[in-house]
């Protein structure tokens, strides 16, 4: 029987959520539409939790999988990390989780595995590669559109149009997509070696993709509550399984 790629997902890490046990306890968790539309693409799941003061956590991880997954939580990067001072009250994530984003981008690029990056998940690619983000949307861009939807994430929020050429345009065959938005910050400065694939009708942008020699997308939308009422949303995890895959046999 053919093996699967295995698909490395970043999952979420959280203090709190379960009062019985005290309301103390650290989770690590994931919402499990990421699980599902890898499923659905052919891929393997496997889940990797920011681990605990171990620098070399991501170097174990990618020896392990054939493609990555970054997720977005819904929290935000330490503006240090792209050499600036928060400017508004930011809800940083656990510096584990952070830390792990970051050297799971340059080790996935360095090693040749495939990633793609949704939401959050994009804001770190970006700022992996030395990047920075606009720290907040409503702030920082005259006449932006309201990116935080209060509607269901199923619901697409507004268009965006993708740059012609991009290896977006090319997967999704299309000029525009009708996208989901639930997202305060957005890619400021361009880090290195990344191209601006879509941008909001407001000027923000919304995909980037990496212009090396392994296959980097990056996405502000969630794409896992979009598939598979769209197809151009579900090729996106098809396209990473498939980039993947190719490296199953280098792995065995
Ligand atoms: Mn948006």
């Amino acid at each position: 029987m053919a093996s699967r790629a295995r698909i490395g997902v970043v999952t979420d890490y959280h203090v709190g959520t379960l009062e019985r046990h005290g309301g103390d306890e650290p989770h690590v968790f994931l919402n499990a539409r990421y699980v599902r539309a890898v499923e659905a693409a052919g891929g393997r799941p496997w889940l990797l939790p920011p681990p605990s003061g171990d620098p070399a956590g991501a170097e174990e991880y990618l020896a392990g999988v054939d493609g990555l997954l970054l997720t977005g939580c819904g929290r935000h990067l330490d503006p240090e990390a792209y050499g600036e001072t928060p400017r508004f009250d930011l809800t940083l994530m656990p510096q584990a989780k952070q830390a792990l984003e970051l050297a799971l981008v340059n080790g996935a690029l360095a090693q040749g595995v495939p990633l793609l990056a949704l939401c959050g998940g994009m804001q770190s690619l970006n700022v992996a590669l030395g990047g920075s983000l606009i720290q907040r949307i409503a702030a920082e861009v005259p006449h932006a559109l309201e990116h935080m939807q209060q509607d269901k994430a199923t619901n697409p929020a507004h268009p965006v149009t993708l740059v012609p050429g991009s290896i977006l345009a090319r997967l999704t065959e299309a000029e525009t997509l009708q996208v989901n938005s639930s997202h305060t910050q957005s890619v400021g400065r361009l880090g290195r070696d990344l191209v601006v694939s879509a941008t909001a009708p407001d000027g923000v942008v919304e995909a980037i993709e990496y212009t090396g020699p392994v296959w980097a997308v990056g996405v502000q939308w969630h794409p896992e509550y979009l598939y598979p009422a769209d197809p151009a949303q579900a090729r996106l995890f098809q396209t990473l399984v498939a980039q993947s895959k190719a490296r199953v046999p280098a792995r065995r």
